[in-house]
């Protein structure tokens, strides 16, 4: 099935490539890899535009050394409250926009990411699709 990326999803990835040019992308991510699509996960192209597949979540790799940290980039989209979002998880918690909104919970899933953070946008084409810049 034809699918793509969230414009969304693109726009934060470019603003980043630009604040860290040289980062590591070891840890990146969009579509799901064969663990990702044994399970529920936005990073399955799930959501429809016409007859094309949006893959609604993306991972970007910590890369302190070279500029991109993933804490400060998660703590910026916090403090955001970027309409956006849908949900956060970094360094084994996850936050949540509508589901206890903007609680930092504990996440214990198999992955701990530790290695990148995982953000997943809404569903709505006028979300997933907004390349409104990113506060970050
Ligand atoms: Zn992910």
């Amino acid at each position: 099935m034809a699918w793509r990326v969230a414009k969304s999803l693109i726009r934060l990835r470019e603003q980043i490539n630009e604040m860290a040019p040289d980062r590591s992308k070891a840890s990146d991510g969009t579509i799901g890899d064969a663990a990702h699509a044994s399970r529920s996960s936005d990073h399955n192209p799930w959501v429809k535009d016409g007859n094309i597949g949006v893959v609604t979540a993306m991972d970007i790799t910590n890369d302190i050394v070279h500029g991109c940290d993933a804490q400060a980039l998660v703590d910026a989209l916090v403090a955001s409250r970027d309409p956006r979002i849908k949900y956060i998880i970094w360094n084994r918690k996850k936050i949540n926009s509508r589901f206890q909104p903007w609680v930092w919970r504990n996440y214990t899933g198999v992955n701990p990411h530790t290695k990148h953070f995982h953000l997943s946008v809404q569903p709505d084409k006028a979300s997933y699709d907004s390349t409104v810049p990113w506060q970050l």
